[in-house]
């Protein structure tokens, strides 16, 4: 058997806030995602209050089961975080102060904040003394690091940033040292354009050809489909995933994006940059979102060089130059405006190329002819300006998310 699959990994994840849906435990998805990576699957996760018993049961259950517990929260300075004083029960330890953390919360509160400390701020500096104490370059809660009976418990904050830097820096090259495990190997593409049931028939005569340690993840989001091929194998050539690879590229090639893993952004990102080409944006229905996404990107002000986000006709007509002809006879919501706002937003900003959206999300709004959930998208170079449409047929939010991804892989295909 690949002795990947002997390590088992649990998840508890401490807060009140988790239990009242006031926080949304992303670090889980997270961990979860980033073990899965190096080859190791979460078999459970657990979410607790900041309850002494339910903690304490939580361990040992998890430490039952696993052999590898994550847990994050409850290491906060306030009263209601229990985490360190309970693990060093648990673990049978002392409270005692750890000099490298207290430096850096010394540091942090002189340096960074400029603020006095406090005693309650200095007691983050304690940690059991039974426990590998793994600095908090991020935040001042330390994490801790316990082995009890060969089970390995790691404590990091709540806080997702500090536990990502810790996961990242600290945790998994220690897990990937200690458990020796198998590299994992992944092949992944993104498809556009279909849905995932639909490119799961065209599939099925591929993933019965597929070796039993090849397996085939569907990674569906937002109208776009991730296709990953993983070897369990810890001993197996590459050249078999990558032979299993080519095959799944050619028999889902008019749906292919890219051949990595990558976002739609990022391809849409790494397009312009090659080309040394720039892009505006004018949004009627997005409200500045398909703007965000692109901004997400570190760099996208080498590409991105603005955006108007305008509701009203007059803003079209004003900002954007769409002749108020167009706007009676065709609507705000027509192939026609979105390719004059493209048009406009281009020349306006004196970019390569113009992006437009408008549309009717709802609930309110739509009409016989232009139904909640239609969607205009323009494109505009010097060369060309065209456009598409598309009817979405989810509530408000969902649609301004279909729309901003549907409009980002217009653009990518019309980038050459
Ligand atoms: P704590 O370590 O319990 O003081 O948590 C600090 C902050 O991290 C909380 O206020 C939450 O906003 C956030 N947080 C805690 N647990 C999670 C989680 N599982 N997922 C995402 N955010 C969290
Ligand atoms: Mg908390």
């Amino acid at each position: 058997m690949n002795e990947n699959l002997k390590i088992k990994a649990s998840i508890i994840t401490i807060g009140d806030e988790l239990l009242i849906g006031q926080t949304i435990d992303t670090n889980s998805a997270w961990i979860a995602s980033s073990l899965n990576n190096i080859g190791i699957t979460i078999q459970r996760r657990v979410a607790v209050g900041d309850e002494w018993d339910a903690i304490w049961k939580a361990l040992e259950e998890e430490g039952s089961k696993s052999n590898i517990v994550l847990i994050t929260g409850g290491l906060g300075p306030t009263s209601d975080d229990i985490t360190k004083p309970l693990l060093c029960e648990y673990f049978g330890g002392k409270l005692v102060k750890n000099q490298d953390a207290l430096n850096n919360v010394i540091e942090i509160f002189t340096k960074k904040l400029n603020r006095p400390l406090i005693e309650r701020n200095l007691k983050q500096a304690e940690v059991p003394d039974n426990c590998i104490v793994i600095q908090n370059k991020r935040g001042t809660a330390p994490g801790m690091w316990f082995e009890k009976n060969g089970i390995i418990f790691v404590s990091m904050p709540g806080v997702p940033h500090e536990m990502k830097g810790m996961m990242e820096d600290y945790v998994i090259p220690a897990l990937l040292k200690k458990f020796s495990i198998a590299p994992i190997q992944h092949r992944t593409l993104l498809t556009a354009g279909i849905g995932e049931s639909f490119l799961a028939e065209k599939l099925i005569q591929f993933e019965t050809s597929l070796p039993e340690h090849i397996k085939l993840a569907y990674l569906p989001n937002y109208g776009m489909v991730r296709l990953r091929l993983t070897d369990l194998k810890s001993n197996s050539q590459s050249i078999l995933i990558d032979e299993h690879f080519e095959l799944l590229k050619s028999t889902i090639q008019d749906y292919l994006v890219v051949d990595q893993d990558l976002s739609l952004q990022e391809v849409v990102a790494i397009k312009l940059m090659e080309s040394g080409k720039t892009i505006s944006i004018a949004e009627s229905c997005t409200g500045g979102y398909i703007s965000h996404l692109i901004t997400q990107m570190a760099g996208s002000s080498q590409y991105f060089l603005g955006g108007v986000v305008s509701y009203s006709n007059e803003m079209k007509h004003d900002a954007l130059n769409v002749p108020s002809e167009i706007l009676k006879e065709f609507g705000a919501v027509s192939t026609q405006t979105v390719e004059m706002m493209a048009k406009g937003i281009r020349l306006l900003s004196k970019s390569d190329f113009g992006l437009a959206t408008s549309g009717i999300m709802g609930p309110g709004g739509g009409t016989d002819t232009k139904p909640v959930g239609f969607v205009c998208v323009g494109f505009s170079s010097e060369h060309k300006t065209i456009s598409t449409s598309f009817q979405f047929r989810f509530d408000r939010r969902r649609n301004i998310e279909l729309t901003a991804i549907n409009a980002l892989d217009f653009l990518r295909k019309n980038l050459g």
